[in-house]
């Protein structure tokens, strides 16, 4: 993890391997609404698609600097590649060469802390960092865990995303043994959230107990909870980014910033005091329903 000698931001990843779950989204709208609070925030985006980047309205085809080669050349130097999107909003872009990142970085050496290496020359420039993670478990995704204290894990509250999150906790739980033991899994925000089904009920429920039982556990998620308020389904969050808006800046009366603001609030306030006590390590969350799933694909 990203450590300074003074003041050390805030390091939270974005991450879960399923695709279209609101990852970007919420890096995006959380980020906007942390440097409205007053924090300087920078967002970096490891997604070779790029999303984080083109919402905030930065051409990826465009750029001269970008995470790609910060990774890749440690000798290289961040504040180049950091584009300035508001008074204490900056952007860490990526471009879509970072996919190749990927295969390049398992031979090179100290391959899971190249992220942490790039933050640390820059870490004193902010209060907190977001990391919009890809859709994947690869290296990538390991070096923002290694960079990282926190995990914030957005999903859809679908039956099959719970067993998206127990593959995603085992990932979070090998990450601990070795790379970052100190990362903590802080908590789900669910995304496009219908909460009148059933179905969603089912799951929010299930969710809610699963992470009750890992009380006072030494698991990375003993702490963990489902975030309220829930992000609602609502369309202007889905054409923000083609304007390369915020949700503040693009329809800042929406329930979408509502939502997002009302997030940043609970997120961004002070943790709770810790609790320590041992606990078995086994990451299971799915229990059996009636319903039909109804997973959807990103
Ligand atoms: P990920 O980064 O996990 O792939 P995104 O944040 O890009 O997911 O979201 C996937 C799609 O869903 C995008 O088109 C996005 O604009 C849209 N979206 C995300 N959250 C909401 C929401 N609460 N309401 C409506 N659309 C949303
Ligand atoms: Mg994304």
């Amino acid at each position: 993890m990203v450590e300074t000698s003074h003041n050390p931001p805030r390091v939270i990843a974005l991450m879960n391997q399923k695709g279209g779950v609101g990852k970007t989204t919420t890096a995006v709208n959380l980020a906007a609404a942390a440097a409205t609070l007053g924090s300087r925030v920078l967002l970096v985006d490891m997604d070779p698609q790029a999303h984080a980047t083109l919402h905030l309205g930065v051409d990826p085809a465009t750029l001269d600097h970008s995470i790609y080669p910060l990774l890749l050349d440690p000798e290289s130097n961040p504040a180049d590649a950091i584009i300035p999107i508001t008074d204490r909003l900056s952007l860490l872009p990526a471009e879509t060469d970072l996919a190749a990142a990927e295969t390049e970085l398992v031979s090179e050496s100290l391959r899971h802390h190249r992220l942490v290496h790039t933050l640390q020359k820059i870490a004193s420039d902010y209060d907190l960092i977001l990391i919009d993670c890809p859709p994947s478990l690869g290296l990538l995704t390991v070096n923002a865990l290694a960079a990282a204290h926190e995990v914030l894990i957005p999903m859809q509250a679908h039956f099959l995303a719970l067993q998206g999150v127990s593959k995603l906790l085992e990932t979070v739980q090998l990450l601990t043994a070795s790379v970052n033991p100190t990362l903590v899994v802080r908590g789900v925000v669910l995304c496009m959230h219908d909460a009148q089904t059933h179905h969603t009920k089912e799951v929010v429920a299930d969710l809610e107990a699963f992470f009750e039982l890992q009380r006072k556990t030494d698991l990375p998620w003993a702490d963990a909870m489902v975030f309220e308020p829930h992000i609602r389904r609502n369309i202007k969050l889905a054409e923000s980014p083609s304007f390369g808006q915020s949700i503040f800046d693009y329809a800042p009366d929406a329930a979408g910033a509502k939502d997002y603001r009302d997030l940043a609030a609970t997120i961004f306030a002070p943790p709770a005091p810790e609790t320590q006590e041992p606990a078995s390590p086994e990451v299971h969350i799915l229990p059996q329903h009636s319903s039909e799933p109804t997973e959807t694909t990103g």
